[in-house]
């Protein structure tokens, strides 16, 4: 079990470094370094969440302020991948091949939806370089654990053609293709009925947080807003308060 947090943590190390090369389109090989003096960071300075606590949030050789989002990263990751493993086990056997099966798609999809949250809140922007791949894997993990076909599908068309259906109505200006796209890959991890309960909440605090936001004068009515970190929080909220199946 605690194996779960530690790989979660390193998967978190994992997601914050292509959070940081993806959008300058950089290889993912190649040695970490300091963003602000470029020199290269030793093992030391790569143990999540420790080596932001030891340096005190700040460069060893500049002294430049590390991002929180680094260790919050790691740490919320660590988390969720720490709780998917509990909540399975009270599904499943623990060990046993579905119980192995949802978890690498929980983590999995997690680990996307961490991505997703940050990248659009950052950059207004969806990446299908890792959206549309993640289709595919949740789909044949869906369909090893014993998911049926039609389940699927009909989750995945649902996913898709309400934000298809948006798309059309609003000629492309509230709706991302980005947005079709991960509404697919919910549609295809969730299957039919649960689609629609992580719409519904996705929704519903997209609608709280966007009036919040009006009231207190830090967005206009014809400001946008990226949608995609309310998918991933109704996502998330749908993935530990319901049963897989
Ligand atoms: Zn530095």
């Amino acid at each position: 079990m605690i194996f779960s947090f530690i790989i979660g943590l390193a998967v978190g190390s994992f997601l914050n470094c292509l959070l940081y090369r993806l959008p300058k389109r950089k290889s993912i090989l190649g040695r970490s370094y300091c963003p602000n003096c470029l020199h290269p960071l030793s093992l030391l300075d790569l143990i999540p969440i420790f080596s932001f606590l030891f340096l005190g949030g700040r460069c060893r050789y500049c002294r430049a302020k590390i991002s929180l989002q680094y260790p919050l990263v790691e740490l919320i990751t660590g988390l969720l991948f720490l709780f998917a493993f509990i909540q399975l086990s009270y599904e499943f056997p623990v060990y046993n091949l579905r119980f192995i099966i949802f978890l690498l798609r929980n983590w999995f999809f997690i680990s996307v939806l961490i991505f997703v949250f940050i990248y659009d809140l950052k950059y207004m922007l969806i990446e299908d370089i890792i959206v549309i791949p993640s289709i595919i894997v949740i789909f044949f993990l869906n369909l090893l654990g014993k998911i049926p076909f039609s389940l699927i599908f009909l989750g995945g068309i649902t996913g898709l053609g309400f934000f298809l259906i948006q798309y059309i109505l609003t000629q492309k200006k509230g709706i991302g293709e980005g947005d079709l796209r991960l509404g697919l890959l919910l549609g295809i991890n969730f299957g039919w009925p649960k689609i629609l309960i992580v719409l519904f909440i996705s929704y519903l605090i997209g609608g709280f947080v966007a009036l919040i936001l009006l009231i207190s004068g830090q967005k206009k009515l014809n400001s946008k807003i990226p949608f995609g970190p309310f998918l991933v929080i109704g996502s998330l909220i749908s993935l530990f308060f319901d049963k897989i199946i």
